[in-house]
């Protein structure tokens, strides 16, 4: 399968990449698209690639081509750390794997993993720690890819199964599944780069 022009990957695991589009030759994942840096959706929603048309992708595609990925090292990363004294800029699929956090809302902000907002919460000592989507077990300790219910601070999610669940649920419908709590919830997931659609 053609992969994605920004970051050079086939892969197309929705709760990763978001959707793909290919059209003309070219193809690209839908968060590859939101999160580069200088990259603004002008068109309608149904217009070029998610609403971003191809004349404006060109000239990010243009702009990042000099810009080395401080995961990875190679060249063309579209997303920057938006940290005032930060210069790291990477692809959005190594931002995942190293721990960035890039934000679905507002400014569509991006952290590097050393940026990153992470959650202040204090965990409860308990004896099974597991993720209240998919009953795995989560790790002792907060982190990138184990997330906790601010509200109740009981519920543990895998960064990977929360995202799932958001994009089921959306806006409207998605809490905490232990403690039923949308507000606080949200926001924080919202905070930690989760994308929460409005619909
Ligand atoms: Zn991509
Ligand atoms: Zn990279
Ligand atoms: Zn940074
Ligand atoms: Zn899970
Ligand atoms: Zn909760």
């Amino acid at each position: 399968m053609a992969e994605c022009v920004f970051c050079k990957r086939a892969d197309n695991d929705p709760y990763i990449f978001g959707e793909t589009c290919q059209r003309g030759g070219l193809r690209f994942h839908k968060n590859c698209l939101y999160h580069a840096s200088n990259l603004t959706q002008r068109g309608e929603d149904n217009e070029g690639f998610f609403g971003f048309l191809l004349p404006d992708i060109q000239q990010e595609l243009q702009r990042v081509a000099q810009k080395k990925c401080c995961i990875c090292q190679k060249w063309g990363a579209s997303v920057r750390c938006h940290h005032q004294r930060c210069s790291c800029t990477f692809h959005f699929p190594c931002g995942r794997e190293r721990g960035c956090v890039s934000q679905f809302f507002g400014e569509y902000r991006s952290f590097c993993w050393q940026h990153a907002p992470k959650q202040q919460v204090r965990l409860v000592p308990q004896e099974h720690r597991q993720c209240t989507v998919c009953m795995e077990a989560v790790e002792e300790h907060l982190s990138f890819t184990t997330l906790t219910c601010p509200a109740c601070n009981t519920a543990h999610f895998h960064r990977y199964c929360v995202q799932r669940q958001a994009l089921i649920a959306a806006r409207h419908r998605f809490h905490c599944l232990f403690c039923w709590d949308m507000e606080t919830f949200q926001a924080e997931m919202l905070k930690l780069g989760i994308n929460i659609p409005s619909m």
